[in-house]
């Protein structure tokens, strides 16, 4: 099985997208390689630990593509967290900061029931805004967050610091 090592050499920096100044992490490479996608999964859902969890929720959009990989693995549901305006159900919402502005994610207040075991999936952590902004929307919904994990976190931004949680992982940290 690839490593964590393979996943890192086949992640793409491209540098100055979406706007200067910003190197982004092109996870693609990864999800175009069946053996580097399944490990990627693989070792997000081994983040788990030994508790059985009821939902893997991913956010908007990349998250998406791990967090369902990750609860087929761990025989859980799969609950989307998308921007404003995308789910057709009663929705909870939750606005956070943009580095101009605001943005806001949503959640159908029926995905997750008080209790439920929750495991947090997204691709990437920077600053921590657009997690944190789902942490408080499953906090409202009573569920339990035994984690937050990622595929890549970017050390230096401090996102965990904002995530207010003990049980956040990464794959991969540059
Ligand atoms: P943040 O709220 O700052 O933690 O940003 C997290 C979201 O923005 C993640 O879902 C990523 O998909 C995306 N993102 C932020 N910075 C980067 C980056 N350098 N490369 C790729 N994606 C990024």
């Amino acid at each position: 099985m690839p490593t964590a090592a393979d996943l890192d050499s086949a992640i793409r920096d491209v540098p100055d997208f979406p706007k200067p100044g910003i190197l982004f992490k092109d996870i693609t490479p990864i999800l175009g390689d069946p053996e580097l996608f399944k490990s990627s999964l693989e070792l997000l859902a081994k983040t788990a630990g030994n508790t059985k969890i009821d939902k893997v929720v991913g956010i908007d959009a990349r998250g998406f593509i791990f967090a369902a990989g990750v609860a087929q693995i761990l025989g859980a549901g799969f609950v989307p967290v998308r921007k404003k305006g995308k789910l057709p159900w009663t929705t909870h919402q939750m606005a956070y900061s943009l580095e101009y502005g605001e943005d806001v994610v949503e959640i159908h207040a029926d995905a997750v029931k008080p209790g439920e075991k929750i495991l947090l999936v997204d691709d990437l952590l920077a600053t921590g805004g657009t997690a944190a902004a789902a942490i408080k929307l499953l906090k409202a919904l009573d569920s339990d967050i035994v984690g937050v994990s990622f595929l890549i976190e970017l050390t230096a931004l401090k996102g965990r610091d904002v995530l207010g949680h003990s049980q956040i992982h990464s794959i991969l940290s540059y």
